[in-house]
């Protein structure tokens, strides 16, 4: 049985996919998206994290680092990431949990009940269980496995997805997916090369799969899903770009396209894993905007464009 590494799982959500959903977060992406709101997502294995709010000062961290990795600075505890062995000895001897680790290993079955927990509100609010990340894709065959054993418990699933992998991953995954949460970020190939490090051809090939199976099927629906970034990708006429790949290959069997404003709350998140952020003052998009980049989605998606990220409400 494969076993899936795990960095956060919320409950209660209400914008990752439809009804009141608990969303498990796996670790690993291969892109790197330059305004990452996760960024403790990206490396694929366990990593060491340090808060400053929670460190009492009492070296306890240092005194048990052999690797000598760990040293006192002026901002608080130094991480050498180089030379760090990721053994974790410093977070179990840290009193205060502000050394700690980002990931946890989970079998199959102990997720599917602690995702489950909430299962008596997926009926009353018509959610589920999300999987979202990284790149859930990446660890394909726990993911392939964890959505399988949530269909046999008749639980409503959702899959937030890059569209970046093999093929043959999503014909396996397709039949367990109630909900596509598809991102499509540029359709300009070059601008998603500079601005996620990899290009967008498989990502649009396997939307096109997703695409006509559904057209199929009939069976699954697809929210796309555009984050708008200043300056990147929410510019007019990269949503024009979309909006017309939509109406042109999507029309019928999209159920949503969202428009996702950017936010800056995980700076922090930044901070705690001892990496710096171009983003971290990247202005916010104002209500204005959005809207005006709303009016020009629905000229090509008409009733199924929302925005989200503003007040923090879907609308
Ligand atoms: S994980 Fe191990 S090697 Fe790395 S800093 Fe902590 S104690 Fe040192
Ligand atoms: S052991 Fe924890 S509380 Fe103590 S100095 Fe290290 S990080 Fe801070």
């Amino acid at each position: 049985m494969e076993k899936g590494l795990v960095f956060d799982i919320h409950r209660g959500t209400t914008h990752d996919g439809p009804g009141m959903r608990t969303t498990v977060f796996l670790k690993g992406c291969p892109l790197h998206c330059r305004w990452c709101q996760n960024p403790e997502s990206m490396n694929p294995d366990r990593e060491l994290e340090w808060d400053a709010k929670k460190c009492i000062g009492c070296m306890s961290c240092i005194t048990h680092c052999q690797a000598k990795a760990l040293s006192p600075g002026e901002d608080g505890i130094r991480i050498n990431r180089k030379i760090c062995r990721d053994c974790f000895t410093c977070a179990d001897q840290c009193p205060s949990k502000a050394m700690s680790v980002v990931g946890r290993y989970w079998d199959t079955s102990d997720l599917v009940k602690e995702a489950c927990k909430d299962s008596m509100f997926f009926d009353d609010f018509s959610g589920g269980v999300t999987v979202s990340g990284g790149e859930p894709v990446l660890q394909h065959k726990f993911l392939y496995e964890f959505l399988e054993a949530l269909k046999m418990q008749g639980v409503d699933t959702a899959l937030d997805t890059s569209g970046f992998g093999k093929r043959e991953r999503y014909e396996k995954i397709y039949p367990y997916v109630d909900t596509f949460l598809y991102d499509i970020k540029f359709m300009d190939e070059k601008l998603h090369q500079e601005y996620t490090g990899v290009s967008n051809k498989i990502i649009l090939d396997n939307l096109r799969f997703v695409a006509d199976k559904i057209r199929k099927q009939k069976d699954t629906r697809l929210w796309i899903r555009t984050p708008l970034i200043p300056g990147a990708t929410a510019v007019k006429e990269n949503i024009e770009e979309i909006g017309w790949f939509i109406q042109k290959e999507l029309a019928d069997v999209i159920e949503r396209w969202e428009l996702c404003a950017f936010n800056n709350v995980c700076k922090e998140k930044y901070v705690k894993i001892g990496q710096d952020w171009e983003y971290g003052h990247c202005r916010l998009m104002e209500e204005k905007e959005v809207r005006e980049l709303a009016a020009a989605a629905e000229t090509y998606a008409k009733g199924n464009v929302v925005v989200s990220g503003l007040m923090g409400d879907a609308s």
